[in-house]
């Protein structure tokens, strides 16, 4: 299982998981030791707080997998930096998304010979829970039609 995880972000370490009715919630924490502010590019080691963030990754084995990230937020130190404080990114996922860059791959690769309905249908029943218009958003963001 670390392995999964280390292929998403070498960055990121196993903690558990859980799998329950074809779900797997993989629980994992950030193992850098300093994060770099994307505001100003300072590193910063203070961490503020934590939350837990969740998404969807790759299926495993037939089950939908649902990671959640401890997600740190840490104080920046650099008194020339507008934010004071700002929350650990990832490489893997932009900063708003619910689903990882390589599912959101998977995804159009899988619906862009088919409408977004047959897509979204056949994506549900054992890869991801998505609707088609988030089908379509997503062809739209790679600049194919839907
Ligand atoms: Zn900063």
């Amino acid at each position: 299982m670390d392995e999964f995880i280390k292929q998403l972000d070498p960055n990121l370490d196993y903690i558990s998981h859980e799998i329950n009715n074809g779900k797997c919630y993989i629980t994992v924490t950030s193992n850098r030791k300093e994060v770099t502010c994307p505001f100003c590019g300072r590193p910063s080691s203070r961490i503020h707080s934590t939350y837990n963030r969740t998404f969807q990754d790759l299926p495993m084995q037939g089950n939908k997998v649902f990671i959640i990230i401890r997600n740190r937020k840490m104080f920046c130190d650099n008194s020339d930096c507008n934010h004071t404080t700002f929350a650990e990114r990832f490489d893997f996922i932009s900063c708003k998304a619910k689903k990882t860059r390589r599912l959101e791959d998977e995804i159009v690769r899988l619906s862009i010979n088919c409408s977004s309905i047959a897509a979204s249908k056949a994506l549900k029943e054992n890869v991801v829970d998505i609707g088609k218009s988030t089908v379509c958003n997503l062809l739209k963001k790679r600049n194919t039609s839907c």
